[in-house]
């Protein structure tokens, strides 16, 4: 599968049209308030005659600029970035729920993600969660009481996709929003908002920072969806962006789309390996699944993400750590989406794509070339092997 990011969303990354006395890149407006010409002036942006920066958590002119290219880039009306992709998420879901309402929770979506709903039952929110499969029947699994159907495609441990389109028009006929959480396509090889979503959802952390260095997200959406975020969860929840982290982003975007389409041939490379590799058991990645999966994969994006997820023949844990101990591109941790190559494992026995063995490994692909990533992998099977427990 060849990965397409068009012309527009290039420029779109890196252009400026933004003037700031000639500078290539804007500044950092490190500035917490801006003031007034006069009290007129003041009152006017209070009454929302006239448009101004007056407090950073409102609004900051190095941020704006962050905001305006992510809501282009997914062809969405407007655009917040928030301090923490879960700063995105928990606003989003705190504007646009009320007490009584219902979720359904389609995939494996970020754990988090489902912690948070969780907590959301003080307020007599309940939640259910469904597998792909089960988008064939969606009417199925819906109230009268559901508000929101919430996804991420593909799904964050299993990579299964889901149908956005048959998603997004089942819901519209039932006035349902839906919200995505796209951190691992980006709005460069995947737009929600064009196949019918209402609201997409960002862990800026991850691909669009690309250098382990800042927490950031952001939510895409139509403006009059966009204003009751704005309000109820941005303002006042206040998980605002600092300037100087909407600066780190504005610097990641310039190489999103050459890291994007590096990392797609790396991931290419290496899950044709593993799948050929008589050690791996199953490799979990949009590429690796067949049929009506692969299809709908190809219809609704234009690349692949550079994390995948792989279940070994054996079963012996000790042998699992042997063999995640002694790769040595790998780092062990949590996150994903910079330059480096690293490892977790998690237990995910609930996901039909994985309930036959419990430990799945997750590999998240950086920017160093296949055949060391491949050699590495070799040789810790190899160690793997030869240790007898
Ligand atoms: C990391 C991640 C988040 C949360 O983002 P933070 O920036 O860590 O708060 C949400 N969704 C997905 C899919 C993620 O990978």
């Amino acid at each position: 599968m060849n990965t397409i990011i068009s012309a527009t969303d290039k420029l779109i990354c890196l252009t400026d049209n933004t003037h700031h006395n000639h500078a290539i890149n804007p500044p950092i407006y490190q500035s917490s308030i801006f003031h007034f010409d006069s009290l007129d002036d003041y009152i006017q942006y209070r009454n929302r005659q006239k448009e101004a920066y007056c407090y950073t958590r409102g609004n900051n002119p190095t941020t704006r600029i962050l905001e305006e290219k992510l809501a282009k880039l997914d062809g969405g009306e407007d655009c917040r970035v928030f301090s923490s992709g879960m700063g995105a998420i928990a606003a989003t879901l705190f504007a646009v729920l009320s007490s009584g309402d219902h979720v359904l929770v389609i995939n494996d979506v970020y754990g988090p993600t489902r912690a948070y709903l969780a907590t959301l039952a003080k307020f007599g929110i309940t939640f259910t969660i469904i597998e792909t499969e089960q988008v064939v029947n969606l009417a199925a699994h819906v109230t009268s009481k559901t508000k929101v159907i919430y996804t991420e495609s593909p799904g964050s441990m299993t990579f299964a996709p889901v149908d956005l389109q048959k998603v997004a028009s089942f819901a519209k006929e039932h006035n349902i929003i839906t919200i995505i959480d796209n951190t691992c396509m980006t709005s460069l090889l995947q737009k929600p908002l064009q196949l019918g979503f209402d609201v997409a959802v960002y862990s800026l952390t991850k691909y669009t920072g690309g250098h382990s260095d800042v927490i950031a997200g952001a939510v895409v959406s139509s403006r009059a969806l966009l204003a009751q975020i704005d309000k109820q969860g941005y303002k006042l929840g206040g998980s605002v962006l600092s300037p100087h982290d909407a600066f780190l982003l504005l610097r990641g975007l310039r190489t999103l789309p050459t890291r994007l389409e590096a990392t797609a041939k790396i991931t290419q490379e290496v899950v044709n390996y593993l799948q050929h590799n008589p050690a791996i058991k199953r490799v979990l990645h949009p590429l690796a699944y067949t049929g009506e999966y692969l299809k709908i994969h190809q219809q609704q994006t234009t690349g692949i993400t550079s994390l995948l997820s792989l279940q070994l023949v054996t079963t012996s844990t000790a042998k699992t750590k042997v063999f995640i101990d002694n790769l040595q591109t790998f780092s062990i941790t949590v996150s994903w989406g910079g330059f480096e190559n690293l490892v977790m494992v998690q237990e995910i026995a609930h996901f039909a794509a994985a309930k036959s063995d419990k430990i799945i490994i997750r590999l998240a692909l950086g920017l160093l070339d296949a055949p060391t990533i491949i050699a590495d992998i070799e040789q810790a099977l190899l160690k793997m092997e030869a240790c007898n427990e």
